[in-house]
């Protein structure tokens, strides 16, 4: 990662410290820093596009599957059914959760998954 600084490549991944940090990187943005000149700055490290989509939040998978609402096991689970929010499993990693971001249909099959629904 380029330094916005002293622009040299020596900027490596920091650890989430702040509540803004885990905020930034459900939208694919991390802390970095500047091993040079000790900048602290954010980057995505995944293009936009992808972090607009749902992915898995552990491990960033972006194939999702969709389940439903009943097998997701959280505090706010009947909140999030009420609302109607998509809920996702990860396979590689099991972890079931839910998302606002759209899920990311890789073929032509957009149209007769939504009218099916
Ligand atoms: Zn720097
Ligand atoms: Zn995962």
């Amino acid at each position: 990662m380029t330094c916005p600084v002293c622009k040299t490549k020596d900027a490596r991944r920091s650890r989430r410290q702040f509540a803004v940090d885990y905020f930034l990187s459900g939208f694919g943005v991390y802390p970095w820093r500047c091993r040079n000149c000790e900048t602290r700055f954010y980057a995505r490290l995944m293009p936009l596009n992808d972090a607009l989509h749902a992915h898995c939040p552990l491990c960033g998978n972006p194939e999702l599957k969709r389940i439903s609402a009943d097998y997701v096991n959280s505090p706010l689970s009947f909140l999030w059914r009420f609302l109607r929010i998509p809920a996702y499993r990860c396979e590689p990693c099991r972890h079931k959760y839910f998302s606002i971001k759209p899920y990311r249909h890789r073929s032509a099959e957009v149209g007769q998954l939504s009218s099916a629904d």
